[in-house]
């Protein structure tokens, strides 16, 4: 069972987390711009009102000598509303400060000093200048209440222009605020509700995203070594998780058919050492239970040797291709002329070639320099040449071949012998492998299996390739290619265009 880990490792969480976190960010962000626009907007609509309420102002209000004068048609319902929607919040001041006209809200949210008042006249003059915009002064101000009131302050002259008045006339920013308020509510109770409604979401999906990653996780837990055989099946979604899925079942079935050959390699070995163990036993207990004369025993003692030999054979081939395949028996790469390699081979194999009635020869270059690991070259055209030796008729012919190839060195070893049926030639490289019915009896003549094995990892040690063409009753030809340095193939090649040479 797997170990139960704490929520907030999780992958679930963490993707939920930061999914919220971005989310709040977002929310409280694009509130506060909001908000920030909203009080702008509604800031500058109250001051275009209180603009124009200036205007109009001025437009009503005479200053005499007698004093100020709001002069309007008081018959006239709207004129008499506007004028006195204008007094509502309204301060009128000499240039001294001294208040002259105010209303009660005025009155309320505080008449401005007359230090200030004083002051702002003589910025208002200062900046004064016929055609330009007269200077204004803006400021909000709060009754006890605490009902807010923009002011807009600025300077109108009396009716010869001569003397300045400070003149204030406000406008209530209550609704503003309320708006402000509400906005503030609906935001800050929706944001949260937002979140975790979000937040929600966000589990729920990556609850459902991560789904098919614990499927495969609990699919890898099922599969152990010995039901190598499950896979996890794809969602035909064709995304990311189909092809770790994918991914996941290549490399089981890499596993399964590495597990496959272990254990039939550990079942063929067995079998090969039983056959010669179950002889030797069978050889001694004939000695033990049936031999009368020292011949009887000599005799069986002659066969149980000879099956210990095969025995050892077979254990050393066996320690030396796991060396091989394990990496550990390294290649010794020396410079070799590879045409004398083969010519020597096939000189030695010439008697017991005679012996079998089979013509043997080779056709190879003067010369063919290459950087090779001798002992395990010669190694490889001597199984191939035992072969095809082994499996040539009475009158047939073997033919090795040296020649240069585009990359490298071409070994040709071909017979006329027996061929090999196609449907057996995909396995003749695996350990323990010989063909079915191969005609040689079981016992010390019939070969290990092994040798093609051999072959096979001298030629992937060097980075070459080996084909093999076969036609049963025709003959066989094994063609190896194994790539060269550039100069050695270069030399390789002038060699080869020198005269061939027959054995
Ligand atoms: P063995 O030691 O039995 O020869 P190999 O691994 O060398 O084992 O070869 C595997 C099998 O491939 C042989 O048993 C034989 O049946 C077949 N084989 C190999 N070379 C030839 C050939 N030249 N002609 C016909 N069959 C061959």
């Amino acid at each position: 069972m797997a170990r139960k880990r704490s929520i907030t490792r999780g992958l679930r969480f963490r993707l939920t987390a930061s999914y919220a976190l971005f989310f709040a960010v977002l929310l409280v962000g694009m509130a506060g711009l909001l908000r920030a626009r909203l009080e702008t907007l509604l800031d500058n609509q109250v001051r275009t009102v209180l603009d124009q309420e200036w205007g109009a102002m001025k437009g009503y209000l005479r200053i005499e000598k007698d004093g100020p004068f709001w002069y309007y048609d008081s018959q006239d319902p709207d004129e008499a509303y506007i004028v006195e929607r204008l007094r509502r919040v309204y301060l009128l001041a000499d240039a001294d400060g001294k208040p002259i006209q105010r209303s009660t809200i005025y009155q309320n949210i505080g008449i401005d000093s007359p230090s200030d008042i004083r002051e702002r006249v003589r910025l208002a003059l200062n900046s004064y200048a016929p055609g330009a915009a007269g200077k204004t002064f803006w400021m909000e101000r709060r009754t006890p209440q605490g009902t807010p009131y923009l002011i807009r302050a600025g300077i109108v002259f009396d009716e010869h222009h001569q003397a300045p008045y400070y003149v204030a006339i406000g406008s209530t920013l209550s609704d503003n605020y309320k708006i402000m308020g509400e906005f503030n509510w609906v935001f800050w109770g929706l944001i949260p509700a937002a979140l975790i409604l979000g937040s929600g979401l966000g589990w729920f999906m990556a609850g459902r995203a991560l789904e098919p990653v614990l499927a495969v996780a609990q699919a890898a837990q099922r599969i152990s070594g010995s039901n190598l055989s499950l896979r996890i099946p794809t969602r035909q979604a064709n995304d990311e998780l189909d092809y770790l899925i994918l991914t996941f079942n290549r490399m089981i079935d890499r596993l399964e058919a590495s597990f496959q050959q272990i254990k039939q390699f550990s079942a063929d070995v067995s079998h090969e050492l039983r056959t010669p163990i179950t002889a030797i036993r069978g050889q001694l207990e004939v000695a033990l239970f049936t031999a009368k004369t020292t011949e009887q025993y000599r005799d069986a003692m002659v066969n149980a040797l000879q099956d210990i030999d095969r025995l050892s054979q077979i254990v050393r081939a066996l320690l030396l291709l796991s060396q091989a395949e394990s990496g550990q028996l390294a290649l010794q790469k020396s410079r070799v002329d590879l045409s004398e390699t083969v010519r020597d081979l096939v000189e030695q194999f010439q008697i017991p070639a005679e012996a079998e009635g089979v013509r043997l020869r080779a056709e190879v270059p003067i010369a063919f320099p290459a950087e090779l690991d001798r002992v395990q070259i010669e190694r490889m055209i001597t199984n191939l040449l035992s072969n095809a030796v082994k499996f040539t008729p009475e009158g047939g012919e073997v033919r090795v071949t040296l020649q240069s190839h585009s990359d490298g060195a071409e070994i040709i070893v071909e017979d006329t012998g027996r061929g090999i049926p196609k449907e057996y030639l995909p396995h003749i490289f695996d350990r323990f492998y010989r063909v079915p019915g191969s005609g040689t009896a079981p016992g010390p003549d019939q070969g290990l299996g092994l040798g093609l094995s051999f072959v096979a990892w001298i030629v992937k040690a060097h980075h070459g390739t080996i084909d093999v063409e076969s036609a049963p009753g025709k003959g066989t030809r094994f063609t190896i290619r194994l790539p060269l340095e550039k100069n050695e193939a270069s030399t390789g090649e002038l060699a080869a265009q020198a005269i061939m040479k027959e054995l």
